[in-house]
């Protein structure tokens, strides 16, 4: 049997083992922790109170046939497909296929992990969350800054719903007069894709939120609560809630030239193939592509490997489909794929109804169970390829004399 090493067990490697697992093929997934923690849900746990199961076993995740082995890659020879853990033990496979995400790097700006570790953030993990949690309930009143310290930022949404959850949050405490709330971007504008935009500024602007845009996260000093920007802007606050910087995990590859400057993963944007290795795939947040770090594309690209492993020649279309909460009871969703950008969408409060039921189908999902049904569901949503430019007008005939 054809055998297959998936590392990384978190939204796509765990999908792609399930439905590898109903074919002939010894499936391995190699995992640094044997908990599965659902992301979307650390942004309720931080600024809404919620307290959802935000994780759950791998073990129980993973069908019967896939081995689970919980320990961290540290060396990966793509070539000989050959993992070095952690533990020191060296794992053989036929096809490897990266799965690992992207961790947060708050060492990247000076301060930043110093500012996480006393105020938190909602992008690392669960105590990070719950400092967050425990951050805005301390506070009675003074100036907040959200914002994303780096363009490269896991379901682009995250940023400006957290502004607007914290907003609602005040609002709902009584504080929001004696607060002055701030969203900086590194961005020229609020929200990067221009449809969305047309949504989020002019939210920001009637709920008195003062913009920052051009504003890249220099340094933090969590004792002042100062943030400084590379375009040479001052930011004070008295609580800072910054989304990480983020990279790819931090494994010794073999070529090494297969990682980018941020350990991501160059792999072909269509088939996930790793550039100029055979058997090789990269999935998920890990690989590099040209389209948004989503559980979405996590999930779409894992059902793509699984076609290629099992010969049948599958593409990826950069899909992206993330719900976004708009603090108000309604929601959009970011629709968007390689031959499309971002559509408009209507608010709603159907969206925002299906964001929420996401944490209960999350689970199921990943059993490849529901793929009839997201079938159907994505080819309904599929965003409309914008129209190619006009042919260029033939040349003129020279008038005639
Ligand atoms: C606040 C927040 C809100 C979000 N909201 C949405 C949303 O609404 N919609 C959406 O589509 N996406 C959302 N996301 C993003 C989504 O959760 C991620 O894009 C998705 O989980 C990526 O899946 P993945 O399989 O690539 O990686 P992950 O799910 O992160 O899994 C990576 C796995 O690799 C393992 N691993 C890491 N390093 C190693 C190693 N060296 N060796 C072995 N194993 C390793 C980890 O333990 C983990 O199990 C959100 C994320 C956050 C933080």
């Amino acid at each position: 049997m054809r055998r297959v090493l998936i590392l990384g067990g978190g939204t796509g490697g765990t999908l792609l083992a399930n439905l590898l697992a109903r074919r002939p093929f010894d499936v391995t997934v190699l995992s640094a922790s044997d908990a599965h923690l659902f992301q979307p849900s650390l942004l309720y746990a931080a600024l809404a109170g919620a307290s959802p199961r935000l994780t759950r076993p791998e073990r129980r995740l993973l069908s019967r046939r896939v081995r689970l082995v919980r320990d961290t890659a540290v060396r990966v020879d793509l070539r000989a497909k050959r993992v070095r853990t952690a533990s020191g033990s060296v794992y053989e496979s036929d096809a490897l296929v990266v799965a690992t995400g992207a961790r947060a790097a708050p060492a990247q700006i000076p301060g930043l992990s110093e500012t996480a570790a006393r105020f938190g953030n909602y992008h690392s993990d669960v105590a990070a969350a719950l400092r967050l949690r425990a951050a805005l309930d301390a506070f009675r009143g003074g100036t907040i800054a959200v914002g994303q310290a780096s363009p490269i930022c896991v379901c682009p949404p995250s940023p400006a719903e957290g502004v607007f959850l914290i907003d609602r949050l005040l609002r709902r405490r009584g504080l929001r007069e004696k607060t002055r709330l701030v969203f900086f971007t590194p961005y020229p504008r609020p929200y990067p894709a221009a449809a969305i935009d047309a949504l989020v500024a002019p939210r920001l602007r009637a709920l008195g939120v003062e913009v920052r845009t051009v504003f890249d996260v220099e340094s933090v000093d969590p004792a002042t609560g100062t943030i400084r920007s590379l375009e040479g802007d001052e930011l004070r606050c008295d609580l800072p809630v910054i989304v990480p910087p983020f990279a790819g995990a931090a494994i010794e590859y073999e070529p090494a030239d297969v990682l980018d400057e941020d350990r991501f993963l160059a792999a072909d944007k269509a088939t996930l193939r790793l550039k100029g290795v055979d058997d090789a795939y990269a999935i998920g947040d890990a690989a590099a592509l040209p389209t948004s770090k989503a559980g979405v594309g996590a999930h779409l690209q894992a059902k793509v490997v699984a076609a290629e492993l099992t010969g049948k020649p599958a593409a990826f279309d950069g899909r992206t489909h993330c719900p976004f909460d708009l603090g108000d009871g309604t929601g959009v969703f970011v629709t968007s794929s390689y031959s499309a950008r971002a559509v408009p969408c209507r608010p709603r409060r159907l969206n925002l109804w299906m964001k929420k039921l996401m944490p209960r189908v999350y689970w199921l999902s990943l059993s490849g169970l529901l793929e009839p049904i997201f079938d159907a569901y994505f080819a309904l949503t599929a965003p409309q390829a914008a129209p190619a430019p006009p042919a260029p007008a033939p040349p003129r005939e020279p008038a005639a004399r």
